[in-house]
């Protein structure tokens, strides 16, 4: 049977995209693309490029103060969002063009529609035009969800913080992961008055507890309100402000309210489930090691699958497809010992097991410390500083290491690499420091400060 397409998928995301362009330009598929919004999805659009141009605009507040507190004699004026966002969006523009050019170049046929599925070789535009194709992708990604409490219609989510007239004066950030609690050091570093409220015991749940300890006194101690194990109970807009009740029938008033409470896999609405394609109980399609649906001429990868929601595991899950639909070289995504950073100030960078996970998991030994760095020290600033290896007791090979730390992101991924590659405590041991730095801490470690 002849298809318009080899390929045709939806979404046209980081995953997407890259899917599209390797399977046309590296083997030779005949590729459709379909996307609804802008092309480069949540990474490049509402998520990650917007979200670190906004981290680093954020950080000159403290830099400034911190240069007084060096000698430097500075003026400081204020912070001007609005020729902030311009150059922000000029520069989403400028990406989303490049991302355009990326698929016409590989020879990607691209429909500035929505499509959805509608048989199993069959896919169906927006404007009712269908096409068939061999194999689909869906690549759709995922989307904010919303607590179920009245009043969330007045709350925004990270999709429309990029896009505010104006910055509030005070703003209430519900939930405590990443979003939360990276937004919650932006706005705070942009002079907004900043509460978060997250309902557990303590922020970006799942992380191993000493970092995320160091971390929300980090963020406490650059002026964030933090109050846990309170929730959002009800959102009432008034003239010009929101009154909001918490889950302990306290009242405040906020500016804005942005409720950073997780995120739903874009499966809806696509036609899956009419086609016997197996969806789990959050609604991410369901895959086989391969990236395979229950229908076998449907594959998904990326945040639509829920399985580790990352811009470059997307992509790895994306060249994988490729190899394993379209060059005969059936390969699994490896979603093992991922490094990943949360633009947290102060930052993280992880990889492996928290000590928590580790200890579950086997016997361990735990190096860790934390100290004022000598940046910071030299100016009485009280930040601190976190290096931690989690070690196996049995192999020697470290399981897990953390830091928290500015520049954190940068040095897991390069710690990352020795982790991966299997390196014991004693291979890190045999590395000479460099000195000063705040990373030669993770070479110079001597004792276990726990272990079992
Ligand atoms: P997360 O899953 O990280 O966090 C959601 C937060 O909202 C949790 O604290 C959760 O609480 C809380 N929450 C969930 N439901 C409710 C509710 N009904 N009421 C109140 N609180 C609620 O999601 P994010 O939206 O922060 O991020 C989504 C994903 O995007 C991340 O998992 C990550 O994969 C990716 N991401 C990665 C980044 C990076 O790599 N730097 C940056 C941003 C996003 P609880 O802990 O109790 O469940």
């Amino acid at each position: 049977m002849s298809f318009d397409f080899d390929l045709f998928v939806i979404g046209g995301g980081s995953g997407g995209v890259r899917a599209a362009r390797v399977a046309a330009s590296d083997a030779g598929a005949k590729v459709g693309l379909a996307e609804e919004s802008r092309y480069g999805g949540t990474c490049v659009i509402r998520g990650c490029v917007p979200k670190k141009l906004m981290v680093f605009a954020s950080t000159y507040s403290l830099a400034m103060d911190q240069a007084m507190a060096y000698g430097w004699d500075i003026k400081t004026g204020g912070f001007h969002w609005s020729a902030f966002r311009s150059k922000l969006e000029g520069e989403l523009d400028r990406l989303e063009g490049v991302y355009r050019n990326l698929l016409k170049k590989s020879g990607v046929k691209t429909y500035d529609f929505r499509a959805t599925v509608v048989g199993p070789n069959t896919v169906r535009l927006a404007d009712g035009r269908e096409f068939t194709a061999k194999i689909i992708l869906l690549a759709t990604g995922g989307w904010p969800s919303l607590p179920n409490i009245p009043g969330t219609e007045h709350a925004i989510t990270s999709n429309e913080i990029f896009h505010l007239d104006a910055l509030p004066k005070r703003i209430l950030i519900v939930g405590g992961g990443y979003i939360a609690c990276e937004f919650a050091g932006i706005l705070n570093g942009l002079g907004v008055d900043t509460h978060l409220w997250y309902r557990g015991t303590q922020v970006l749940r799942g992380f191993d507890v000493e970092a995320c300890d160091v971390i929300a006194k980090g963020m406490q101690e650059r002026g964030i309100s933090i109050l846990t194990e309170t929730n959002l109970a009800k959102i009432e807009k008034s003239s010009d402000s929101f009154k909001v009740t918490d889950t302990h029938a306290r009242e405040a008033s906020f500016d804005l309210v942005m409720c950073a409470t997780g995120r739903t896999p874009n499966s809806g609405g696509l036609g899956l489930e009419k086609l016997g394609i197996t969806l789990d109980r959050a609604g991410a399609v369901k895959v086989d090691a391969y990236s395979k649906t229950s229908l076998p001429s449907v594959y998904a990868i990326g945040d639509v699958t829920n399985r580790i929601n990352l811009t470059p595991v997307a992509i790895r899950e994306g060249m994988a497809f490729v190899e394993t639909a379209f060059k005969d070289n059936p390969t699994p995504p490896d979603h093992s010992l991922i490094p990943s950073a949360v633009f947290t100030q102060p930052e993280y960078g992880t990889i492996g097991l928290s000590e928590e996970d580790a200890r579950n998991q086997e016997p361990i030994e735990v190096y860790a410390t934390t100290f004022k760095p000598m940046n910071t020290a030299f100016i009485a600033d009280p930040q601190i500083v976190l290096m931690k290896l989690v070690v196996s007791q049995a192999t020697r090979k470290i399981l897990g290491c953390h830091i928290v730390a500015d520049g954190a992101g940068e040095m897991i991924q390069m710690a990352g690499i020795a982790v991966k590659m299997g390196a014991t405590k004693e291979d890190f041991d045999r590395v000479c420091a460099v000195h000063p730095t705040m990373s030669e801490e993770l070479v110079t470690m001597k004792s276990p400060v726990r272990k079992g």
